[in-house]
């Protein structure tokens, strides 16, 4: 689960971690008022549970689908800009007056970066801070790498721009450092770190590694899946400061993290997750591809995903349904697959173990009786009561097309997206 960026420093600051001085604004004229708190330079940022604001522009709901395809084929000519006639994500304002008019022009519209989707998100407040003298930019991360069995941080001296970019254009330019869960944070971090950030300077080190000790037990006492601090920035006057904050908690954990999960903001996520969490289907992510996919069993889902790239396709969700003993749970997980206007096909790949066939057929034709199915759906089906679940199949009469194989069926249901099987 994600946090917006000013509940992220809120949560930093109580770890002494240093963030700017600011508020959250839900109205123009709130972000006015605290503009002028601050002493009226100030910088206007949209919350919203995604990056790359500051690049991104800020449109109408309806326009948000048209400006994503602009932005991906050329981010230059379309991108926001930080001052000036296009408004993104991030605006500086030297004045409470143009803060006012920074925050009415991205309070109840969408914005759309590289990283929304077509959908963009909305924007329903901003975060108004006093403005930075940026002398550097870094880039501080904390993730778990499940290979090492431990918590990784990465810094950068290449802040404020997309990681997985400097990753491919300059893997040196990043340092990695394991920290063992066992052993915790240990000083001679802080002093790699500053080493290889080239901070020379005695009083940064001592900065760098009071922030870094901050953000490593910020993300081990909240069960955070990842911390991410892009830009790091060092101000001219010399501090370390986070300048943007994300901060994403395990969903495992958040039945002991009752206080993260209070800040949970639907309206942020992707609206078929949510459709998906309302069924009862807790294991659905929606993907960019047209094939729908029901599953039981999350590596069976992987395995499927991967056949269907294989045969040319690509999946529009992952979905494990789990062990179903209920076959409302195959209707429900149906109806969220039909609820997304890109799927063109389905296919359902039960090997049933502890589920059994016969129920995953009882829900199919269910679903069948209760929704106009129009795409094409592809079953390949094997495991516990196969036989009575076949029988079912054919005395419903319902139209699925039948595979005995992973890689026939996620063929076929290739082939059924593009049109070439008619259902
Ligand atoms: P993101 O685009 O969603 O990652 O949003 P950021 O919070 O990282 O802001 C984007 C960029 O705006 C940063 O990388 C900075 O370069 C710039 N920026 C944000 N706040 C300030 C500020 O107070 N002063 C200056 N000079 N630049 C800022
Ligand atoms: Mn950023």
């Amino acid at each position: 689960m994600k946090v917006h960026e000013y509940q992220a420093k809120e949560l930093f600051a109580r770890y002494g971690v240093p963030v700017p001085r600011g508020r959250v604004a839900s109205t123009a004229q709130e972000a006015r008022a605290i503009a002028e708190e601050l002493g009226g330079r100030v910088v206007v940022k949209a919350q919203i549970h995604a990056g790359g604001r500051g690049k991104g522009r800020v449109v109408p709901q309806e326009e948000t689908a048209e400006m994503y395809r602009k932005l991906r084929e050329d981010p230059a000519s379309h991108e926001g800009q930080v001052r000036g006639e296009r408004v993104g994500g991030v605006r500086l304002a030297d004045s409470p007056e143009e803060a006012e008019a920074a925050a009415a022009a991205m309070l109840g519209k969408y914005l759309v970066s590289i990283q929304t989707g077509p959908e963009g998100k909305p924007v329903r407040r901003v975060l108004v801070e006093e403005q930075s003298a940026v002398e550097r930019e870094f880039y501080f991360s904390i993730t778990i790498d499940g290979g090492l069995e431990s918590a990784l941080i990465l810094a950068s001296t290449e802040g404020g721009q997309e990681i997985e970019e400097v990753a491919r254009r300059n893997p040196e330019a990043i340092v990695r450092i394991p920290v063992n869960f066992a052993a915790g944070y240990q000083p001679y971090i802080g002093r790699w770190l500053a080493s290889r950030l080239g901070l020379l300077d005695e009083a940064l080190q001592r900065q760098l590694a009071e922030l870094a000790a901050g953000l490593y037990r910020a993300f081990v006492e909240n069960d955070a899946s990842l911390v991410e601090v892009n830009p790091l920035v060092l101000t001219k006057d010399g501090r370390l400061l986070a300048l943007d904050a994300k901060f994403n908690v395990d969903d495992n954990a958040l039945f002991r993290q009752k206080a993260l999960a209070e800040l949970r903001d639907r309206e942020q996520e992707d609206p078929l997750e949510v459709r998906a969490q309302e069924l009862g289907i807790a294991n659905y992510i929606k993907l960019d591809g047209n094939i729908g996919c029901i599953v039981n069993g999350a590596g069976l889902a992987m395995a499927t995903m991967d056949t269907i790239k294989l045969a040319g396709g690509e999946p529009a969700n992952f979905l494990d349904i789990g062990t179903v003993n209920d076959p409302q749970r195959v209707v429900n997980a149906l109806r969220v697959i039909l609820e997304d206007p890109s799927v063109k096909a389905i296919l359902i790949n039960i090997f049933g173990g502890m589920a059994r066939v016969d129920v995953i057929a009882q829900g199919v034709i269910e679903a069948f009786k209760q929704m106009e199915i129009r795409v094409p759906v592809v079953m390949r089906l094997v495991g516990t009561n196969l036989a009575e679940g076949e029988a079912l199949l054919q005395e419903a009469g319902i139209p699925v097309i039948r595979a005995k194989e992973l890689a026939e069926a996620a063929r076929i249901a290739v082939e059924a997206a593009r049109g070439a099987v008619a259902s």
